[in-house]
C-alpha cells in the first residue's frame, strides 16, 4: 500500500528536489503524519525561484507573475494549509496583463473576465461570437475545476481529467467561431510566454486553467515576499520533522522488483522509503539519475517528451519613479517573443526582460556561448527600448541569465522554462510511473508556480481520501 513504512525502511516518503513542487508535497505529507526526507542538490532550497542580490536589488529568476493571487483564491488556500502565509508580501497587478504587442499593433489586456471581454470586443467588434464563446468557455473550465472553485465537491475523476488531454486546441476552438488570426496570435502569444506552447499546440483546457487565473486575479510576490515564503517553508519543514538534505544530489533511485526502495546520493549514501517522489525534469531519469527497470517504452517517452523553450533573462534597475505596465511582444515572422515584468525590491524597481529561446542546442564552448549571449542581449535591448523608449538611459543592467545558467544551477533540462511541453498530442506525464512507489510532480505534470503546487496537491489527493483531505486544505 502507498506510503506504508516497511521494516528496515527509514522514511515513509523521499522527495527529490526542493523547488515549489518538492517543498509543497514534502510539507503536505509531513503535515498528514508521514516521515519525509527531502533531497536538494543545491546549497539551499528552491534555486529556481530563490531571489538573489545584485547591486542592492533583489532579482527573482523563476517567479515573476501568477494568476489566482487574490485573497481567498487557490494560492491563498494552499499557502494557508501549508502554514507559510505570514509576512509574505504580494500584490495584485491592477492593470492586468498589460500590453500585448503583435508586430506593430498593440492590445491592452486588463484585469477581470468582463474587462478582458470588453477589451477584445473593442479591438475585434466583428468577432463578438468568438470572443464571447472564448470567455464563456474559459470561465466554465475554471468553474468546473474543484482546485480553483472551492464551492465544488472534490472527486478523483476530476483530478484525472485535469491531467488528461482535451479534444481540441486553443486554435481549433477559436477557429470554429471564425476568430481572426490576429486574435489567435494574441491569445497564443500569452499562452506561449506563460505556459510554453503555442495556440495550435495547447489543449484548450490547459490554456483556460492558466489564463483564467491571469484574467481573474493577476498578481506577484515582492522579492521580500518570495524570500519570506521560502523561509516560512523551511520553518515548516523543520517544525514538521522533515529531514532536509541540502548539497545532496541523488544519483540513483533504488528499485527492487519494480518497487521503489529509496535513493542513493552521489556521495554514495543510501536512504530508504517505499515512496519516492521526483520533482525534477523527468528527462533526468534517462540521463543523470540512474533508474533501472524503467521499461524501454517509458524511456522512449521520456526521450521524446519535448521541453518548453528556455529564457534569456536580463534584470535592470530602473531609475524612474513612475509605475509601468508589463508587456509581451511577438513577431510573427521571426517567432521572437519577449516578456517584460516589473517588481519591487525595497525602494528599487526591477525590470525583468525575458526573451524566449527555442534553440535547445547550446554552443559547447565558452566562446560560442559568449557570442550567442551577446547577440541575444542586443536583440532583447533593441526590442525593449523600441517598445519603451522612456527607459533609454534610465535602465541599468544588473544581471543577465542564459538558458544554460538555468540548466547549470537548477537542472532544468535545456534551461526549459516550464518543463515538459503541454501539447494536444503529448500532454505532460502522469504522477504514476511504471515503477511502483515512484511518482512525478512539478514540471513533469503542470507548468508554472501554481501548476507545480497543484501537481503536488493532486498527488496528495491520490494518496489520501480526497473527501477528507480536500476540506482540510480549503477550510484552514
Ligand atoms: C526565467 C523563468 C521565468 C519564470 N517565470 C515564471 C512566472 O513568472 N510565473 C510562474 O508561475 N512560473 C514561472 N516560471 C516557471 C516556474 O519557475 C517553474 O514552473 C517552477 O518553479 C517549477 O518548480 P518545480 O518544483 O516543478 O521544479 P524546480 O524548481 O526545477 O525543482 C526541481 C529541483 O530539483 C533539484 N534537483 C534536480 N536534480 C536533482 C537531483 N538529482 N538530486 C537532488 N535534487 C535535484 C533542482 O536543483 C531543483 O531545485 C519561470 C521559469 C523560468 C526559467
Amino acid at each position: 500500500m502507498l506510503l506504508d513504512n516497511q521494516s528496515g525502511v527509514n522514511y515513509d516518503a523521499i522527495v527529490i528536489g526542493s523547488g515549489i513542487s518538492g517543498l509543497t508535497i514534502s510539507i503536505i505529507l509531513a503535515k498528514e503524519g508521514k516521515k519525509v526526507a527531502l533531497f536538494e542538490r543545491d546549497k539551499d532550497i528552491a534555486p529556481l525561484i530563490r531571489p538573489y542580490q545584485r547591486e542592492g536589488c533583489g532579482c527573482s529568476p523563476g517567479l515573476h507573475i501568477s494568476g489566482w493571487m487574490a485573497q481567498g483564491d487557490v494560492i491563498d488556500s494552499f499557502f494557508r494549509y501549508l502554514n507559510v502565509t505570514d509576512g509574505v508580501e504580494k500584490g495584485l497587478v491592477e492593470k492586468g496583463l498589460g500590453r500585448v504587442i503583435i508586430g506593430t499593433n498593440q492590445y491592452h489586456i486588463p484585469n477581470g473576465f468582463d474587462n478582458v471581454e470588453k477589451s477584445f470586443l473593442s479591438y475585434f467588434p466583428e468577432s463578438a461570437e468568438a470572443i464571447h464563446q472564448y470567455i464563456r468557455q474559459v470561465r466554465k473550465v475554471n468553474e468546473e475545476s474543484f482546485y480553483l472553485n472551492h464551492q465544488m465537491a472534490p472527486n478523483i475523476k476530476n483530478i484525472h481529467e485535469l491531467m488528461s488531454s482535451d479534444s481540441y486546441t486553443l486554435q481549433e476552438y477559436l477557429k470554429q467561431y471564425n476568430a481572426p488570426q490576429e486574435l489567435i496570435d494574441i491569445l497564443g502569444t500569452l499562452n506561449n510566454i506563460l505556459v510554453g506552447s503555442t495556440a495550435d499546440e495547447i489543449p484548450f483546457k490547459v490554456h483556460a486553467l492558466v489564463l483564467g487565473g491571469f484574467y481573474r486575479s493577476l498578481g506577484f510576490f515582492t522579492i521580500h515576499g518570495i524570500n519570506r515564503f521560502l523561509a516560512n517553508s523551511k520553518r515548516e519543514l523543520t517544525r514538521l520533522g522533515v529531514d532536509l538534505y541540502l548539497n545532496s544530489e541523488i544519483a540513483e533511485i533504488l528499485i527492487d522488483n519494480k518497487q521503489a526502495m529509496g535513493v542513493k546520493t552521489v556521495k554514495g549514501d543510501s536512504y530508504f522509503a517505499s515512496t519516492v517522489i521526483a520533482s525534477f525534469n523527468p528527462k533526468l531519469l534517462n540521463s543523470q539519475v540512474k533508474c533501472d527497470m524503467l521499461r524501454p517504452i517509458y524511456r522512449r517517452r521520456l526521450e521524446e517528451a519535448e521541453n518548453t523553450f528556455g529564457f534569456y533573462v536580463a534584470f535592470y534597475k530602473i531609475k524612474l519613479d513612475q509605475e509601468f505596465e508589463d508587456f509581451t511582444y511577438f513577431d510573427r515572422n521571426s517567432g521572437t517573443i519577449l516578456g517584460v515584468t516589473f517588481n519591487h525590491s525595497g525602494d528599487n524597481k526591477v525590470l525583468s526582460a525575458m526573451l524566449a529561446d527555442y534553440d535547445q542546442g547550446f554552443p559547447i564552448n565558452s566562446e560560442g556561448k559568449k557570442g550567442r549571449a551577446e547577440e541575444k542581449l542586443r536583440l532583447l535591448e533593441n526590442l525593449l527600448y523600441d517598445k519603451m523608449p522612456i527607459l533609454k538611459g534610465k535602465a541599468v543592467l544588473i544581471d543577465y541569465l542564459k538558458p544554460w545558467s538555468f540548466e547549470r544551477y537548477t537542472k532544468t533540462v535545456n534551461g526549459s522554462a516550464y518543463g515538459i511541453k503541454q501539447t494536444y498530442n503529448t500532454m505532460g506525464f502522469q504522477h504514476r510511473t511504471p515503477i511502483h512507489g515512484l511518482y512525478l510532480v512539478g514540471q513533469a505534470i503542470y507548468p508554472g508556480f501554481l501548476g507545480s503546487m497543484i501537481s503536488s496537491f493532486a498527488l496528495a489527493c491520490e494518496f489520501f481520501d480526497v473527501n477528507e483531505f480536500w476540506p482540510r486544505v480549503i477550510n484552514q
